[in-house]
């Protein structure tokens, strides 16, 4: 989306993040807000944007001009540049950056909202709606037929050390008698 005037005074028209001057600078609203208030839009060029577009955090060195524009003063590029240094945490100065900066509460939840949406849409509950984690124990509140390995695992069986199946909420995975199997949430109890 083309950049208004505000915008062209806030940026100086060059990128908000890696300061290049680019005849097709844009306005990106960070997520998750989607609207065209620019308090709400960084100014990009199509370096970045194409990058942030595709999640693609590679390039780190491109990205090490998030030193930098951490420390403006707009809560937007704030935002951004936090989220994307949380990306390269992997990287020694961006974890010291993500250190010794100091950002207001809301910045950050806005810089985190977008992951943490995507993550708060797959949650695993045992039978009584516990939250289960992987690494829990739980405790087969019934018989349990295994597929495969013909056996039945009878009820009050105890699975240590579970995995959550990242994209299906209703099913984790366990070792019962050395077989690693897939069992729905709601046959289980949290033990604790
Ligand atoms: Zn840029």
């Amino acid at each position: 989306m083309p950049i208004n005037t505000q915008l062209q005074t806030r940026s100086n028209n060059i990128c908000e993040l890696c300061s290049s001057t680019d005849e097709n600078l844009t306005a990106y609203a960070v997520p998750p807000k989607t609207d065209e208030s620019a308090d709400n839009q960084v100014v990009l060029c199509s370096n970045c944007f194409n990058q942030i577009s595709n999640s693609n955090y590679t390039d780190t060195n491109h990205w090490r001009c998030l030193t930098g524009s951490i420390w403006s003063e707009v809560p937007a590029v704030q935002a951004l540049s936090y989220k994307i240094l949380t990306k390269l945490n992997s990287e020694d100065w961006a974890a010291e950056t993500l250190e010794s900066v100091f950002l207001e509460e809301p910045v950050i939840d806005w810089a985190n909202a977008e992951d943490n949406i995507a993550a708060s849409k797959v949650v695993h509950k045992d039978s009584f709606g516990v939250v289960l984690e992987t690494g829990d124990t739980v405790i087969l509140t019934q018989n349990l037929n295994v597929k495969g390995a013909n056996f039945i695992a009878p009820k009050g069986t105890t699975v240590r050390k579970i995995r959550l199946v990242p994209d299906n909420a209703e099913q984790i995975e366990g070792k019962i008698e050395g077989d690693t199997i897939v069992i729905l949430t709601k046959y289980v109890r949290k033990s604790v």
